[in-house]
């Protein structure tokens, strides 16, 4: 096992793309590069609050032996200390947020460190997230405050528990310094304790970085971050290739419709896909404000600041992605002689995330197959009855493989553990015939082993998830230094899908005073 400050790190970003020359760390718009060199800002009192084992084993590396400044490590992850061959990078990138173009955004607060290679030779970017302000910070601090740090390292390790692409966190540091926050936009500031997490991810590339490119009309550096990314992320390509841009877009297309497929899978909402927040290697990125559909609402949002549009709602999240990627379509156009090229990527995402989608559900209920025009009545009867019946909807997936066993559980005892109260004798009645309908599809066609059909249900309804209101409790103990429920979730989380004796209160419905206190199912951007 290794230590970061023994490691030798590269940087082929940095080696093969455009620099901006400019070195002044102000705020100003940057020029035809690809990223701005970057120093991050010292901090007072770094210290180790949580350390993902399992990535670091991933990575080889050595969990610091001390939580404090003392060990170089920590110093490294707090932004205080440059590792071997380190470089430090801001990228630039734009995006259309809220479907509006909003020009130039950039890493504000993110900056990358270098690459590690593991002995197999794969390379990972370490980025710390809240590590000072960049050339790409507007009127912001550069910072992050704890509880939005924390959100995004356990969500990040949770989702890849989870089976769902995503970027990883290795460390959550304590900055020991306070930042300033109007957490409900209230006009009332808050000092609160600051932090930075060490994200880890192949490439932390976004559709935002192609089109800020293309609006500015820099197509020589568009072309190299296209061959770039294609180069080292997507090494199946052939660089000779004449269509190769457009076979990438549609790789690009496919991956995208898989994650998101797997949002739907889990009820994941990421609450802000922006384009500046779409990795172009089909992971989820930049946790902010995102929630877990709890009960059944297909409009919900974690995300306040998007209550009245619901724009990033959990049912828009596919049709979100195809307008993601026709933003990302136009700003590749310069590379792609056929526009009908870049229409059949669209198409492709279309196709995968209808076929991933359905095979998922068809999954997750114990059924052969979900044909979306001969089960849509059928479907629709479980969402409104989930909707009327107030289900928690992780209990009611992931007890229903129950209706498989050997002695399948009554449905009335499975609506008793997933609604806070026993539905009204009409909605039994309709559940009562869903039920029947379900046990019909369970037993159509060639169905195979019932008993291996359960199993696979439970490998796609997730036991555990990292809910809001749990994640917020988690935040309260740390801000008062207890990092018990952090390791708790982080333990449960590597595995959700395996139940864990003593962890049945991590699995139950949320509780009633969660339902709308602030924190614990919808969150500001204030982060
Ligand atoms: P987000 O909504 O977190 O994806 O951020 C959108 C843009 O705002 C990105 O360019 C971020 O780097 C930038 N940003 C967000 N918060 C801060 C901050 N505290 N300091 C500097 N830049 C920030
Ligand atoms: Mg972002």
């Amino acid at each position: 096992m290794r230590r970061l400050v023994d490691l030798e790190f590269t940087h082929r970003y940095l080696d093969e793309l455009p620099a901006d020359p400019e070195r002044r760390n102000e705020t100003r718009l940057v020029g035809d590069a690809c990223y701005s060199y970057v120093e991050p800002t010292r901090v007072a009192a770094p210290r180790l609050l949580a350390w993902s084992d399992l990535l670091a084993t991933e990575l080889e590396l050595k969990k610091p032996a001390a939580a404090s400044a003392r060990d170089p490590d920590v110093e490294i992850l707090a932004g205080n200390a440059r590792g071997r061959g380190m470089q430090p990078w801001a990228a630039r990138y734009g995006g259309h947020q809220f479907g509006h173009w909003a020009d130039q955004l950039g890493d504000g607060r993110a900056i990358s460190l270098g690459e590690l290679t593991t002995t197999a030779g794969r390379r990972f970017e370490l980025q710390l997230k809240g590590a000072g302000r960049t050339p790409y910070s507007r009127h912001a601090d550069g910072r992050a405050v704890l509880r939005s740090s924390l959100r995004e390292f356990l969500c990040s390790e949770a989702m890849h528990g989870l089976g769902v692409p995503t970027t990883r966190a290795l460390s959550l540091v304590a900055t020991g310094e306070p930042v300033i926050r109007d957490m409900f936009y209230d006009g009332n500031p808050r000092a609160e304790p600051g932090a930075i997490v060490c994200r880890v991810a192949p490439s932390f590339v976004r559709f935002g970085n192609f089109e800020l490119h293309a609006v500015r009309g820099e197509h020589e550096t568009l072309r190299k971050l296209a061959d770039f990314v294609i180069r080292h992320h997507y090494p199946s390509i052939e660089g000779d290739d004449p269509r190769r841009y457009a076979l990438w877009f549609e790789e690009i297309c496919a991956r995208t419709a898989v994650m998101i497929a797997h949002w739907m899978r889990v009820g994941f909402v990421h609450g802000v896909m922006n384009t500046d927040n779409m990795s172009i290697l089909g992971l989820t990125i930049d946790y902010g404000p995102y929630g877990w559909l709890e009960t059944w609402d297909p409009l919900w949002t974690p995300n306040t600041t998007d209550a009245s549009g619901r724009r990033y709602a959990y049912a828009r999240q596919p049709q979100i992605g195809a307008w993601n990627l026709a933003r990302l379509a136009s700003a590749l156009r310069s590379l792609v002689d056929d526009e009908t090229l870049l229409q059949a990527g669209l198409e492709r995402y279309a196709a995968t995330f209808e076929a991933t989608h359905s095979a998922m559900l068809a999954r997750k209920l114990g059924v052969g197959a979900v044909d979306v025009d001969t089960d849509a009545a059928w479907l629709d009867e479980l969402y409104e009855l989930l909707a009327a019946s107030d289900a928690d909807l992780p209990v009611f997936f992931r007890e229903l493989s129950r209706r498989l066993a050997p002695e399948p559980e009554s449905f009335e005892s499975l609506l008793e553990d997933a609604c806070a109260v026993l539905p009204a004798p009409t909605l039994l009645q309709r559940w009562h015939a869903w039920f029947d309908a379900h046990e019909a599809r369970v037993r159509r066609g060639d169905v195979g082993d019932r008993e291996v059909r359960r199993r696979a249900m439970d490998l796609d309804n997730p036991l555990y998830l990292p809910r809001n209101y749990l994640t917020h409790q988690a935040i309260e103990a740390l801000e008062q230094g207890d990092a018990t429920l952090l390791e708790r979730l982080l333990e449960l989380l590597r595995n959700p899908y395996r139940a864990v004796r003593g962890a049945e209160i991590f699995a139950a419905r949320r509780p009633a005073w969660a339902r709308d206190k602030a924190g614990c199912s919808a969150l500001s951007c204030s982060s």
